[in-house]
């Protein structure tokens, strides 16, 4: 298994894309009772509505699960960018500038092959300290 990106982000942004999922599904579901179409409008809205809400229901578990494996994940100082950052397992990416970061000597890649997926490093704030999904 090979992430791009660092575990807790990948989490997230599979949570925040199904919870649009589910709401645009929602969204479809209210466009057939607003439009009248009869019955069958009503009963496809109804089925509508009900995917929605499970999709929506299970990926803010997920996007729940990703905030608690943030917080029982290992802080460190990426060595390349100097940023803070969270690690999970043995084997993770640096969230900043995906790096790929181990506890494990031996597992260490070379610097060469991993540094050129990082050049774009984005500014943001690390608002992982605050312990809050959002
Ligand atoms: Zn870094």
């Amino acid at each position: 298994m090979r992430f791009r990106s660092s575990k807790v982000n990948e989490f997230r942004l599979w949570g925040l894309a199904l919870t649009m999922g589910g709401m645009l599904l929602m969204i479809i579901g209210l466009a057939g009772i607003v439009f009248d179409w009869g019955k069958a409008g009503r009963i496809i809205a109804v089925i509508f509505m009900i995917i929605g809400m499970v999709s929506m229901l299970v990926s803010m578990g997920i996007y729940f699960w990703a905030g608690m494996l943030s917080t029982s994940a290992i802080a460190l100082d990426c060595p390349e960018c100097g940023r803070r950052t969270k690690m999970l397992g043995k084997t993770d990416r640096c969230m900043f500038c995906k790096t790929i970061l181990t506890v494990d000597p031996q597992f260490q890649p070379t610097a060469e092959n991993e540094t050129a997926a990082g050049q774009a490093v984005p500014i943001e704030p690390n608002r992982d300290h605050e312990h809050k999904p959002h």
